[in-house]
């Protein structure tokens, strides 16, 4: 469920929006998140509808706590729009089109976006198969165009002051990606990335012949691309190649840089997490309950 439409003919108030959370929170009924009691009622007073009653320990609650959403000023009808428009947006949505789209003020609209980034974490399961890893390099400071001295050629790449981003990818499957340490790119750091990444003993990856893999082999099957040269080499495993990985590099970096200007290091991993759940799900299951599920988690 990721079009506005659905989503209005859903929730048409702000008590359904609720109803559903609950439902997606505790699908056997409400569970009391202080003690764990399932003895929950709900209260009975006006204006009082989505807040439940636990009488074990006689506090009061509602489906929100503990979730993205506590303590937010902005209905969940609202919270759900955002949702739906972030999960269809291909190329990603800056706040100042989502702040347009729902008649909202930037500002508000730019931390829930990054409260809805922060819950779209990594579902801990590693990839197998055939697996590519590589690097991308992005922000760091804005290119000298115009320069009338400045004959040489432009760094770029692992020689510049761009940030490190790490990924890997399952060919036709799923991707893991993280911000890295422009320090933390040696050997026994890019080994720590893909232990963490991919499951070795069923894997063949293939990666480029930057350093940072040489000792791949000691620990993983591993096959380079030589970027150097035009053709395609093939293999037991099929093609060797990185086209997998290039092509979310290029899906990132079209978000970061037509979306999310001025990417700061600190919002680059909430940026991230989007990024990748988006490609994760394109297959379906990119829906708001998925999100929700997620939103809920403690
Ligand atoms: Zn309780």
């Amino acid at each position: 469920m990721t079009s506005l439409v659905e989503i209005y003919r859903r929730f048409p108030t702000r008590e359904a929006a609720i109803a559903h959370l609950e439902h997606v929170r505790w699908p056997d009924g409400p569970i009391c998140p202080a003690c764990g009691a399932d003895t929950v009622a709900r209260k009975s007073e006006p204006n009082q509808a989505d807040r439940l009653q636990c009488w074990s320990c006689e506090r009061s609650f509602s489906a929100t706590v503990g979730t993205i959403f506590h303590n937010s000023h902005i209905d969940l009808q609202r919270w759900y729009l955002l949702i739906a428009l972030m999960l269809s947006a291909k190329k990603g949505l800056s706040a100042i089109q989502a702040a347009r789209d729902l008649d909202m003020r930037r500002p508000t609209v730019w931390s829930m976006m990054h409260r809805i980034r922060a819950a779209l974490a990594d579902d801990g399961k590693l990839l197998a198969g055939i697996v590519e890893m590589d690097e991308a390099y992005v922000g760091g400071k804005p290119r000298r165009t115009n320069r009338k001295d400045d004959n040489d050629p432009k760094p770029r790449g692992r020689a510049t002051s761009k940030t490190p981003i790490v990924g890997a990818v399952e060919r036709g499957g799923r991707v893991k990606a993280k911000v890295a340490d422009k320090s933390e790119m040696t050997g026994a750091d890019m080994e720590a990335i893909a232990r963490a990444m991919i499951q070795m003993r069923d894997s063949t990856l293939t990666t480029d012949e930057y350093s940072g893999y040489n000792a791949f082999n000691n620990f993983v099957a591993h096959r380079r691309v030589n970027h150097s040269t035009a053709y395609v080499e093939y293999d037991l495993f099929g093609s060797i190649h990185t086209n997998t990985i290039e092509s979310f590099w290029a899906i990132l970096k079209r978000a970061i840089f037509g979306q999310f200007h001025h990417v700061s290091r600190k919002y680059l991993t909430l940026y991230l997490r989007e990024i990748v759940y988006r490609y994760n799900m394109r297959r379906g299951g990119c829906d708001l309950d998925g999100v929700l599920h997620l939103a809920i988690k403690p």
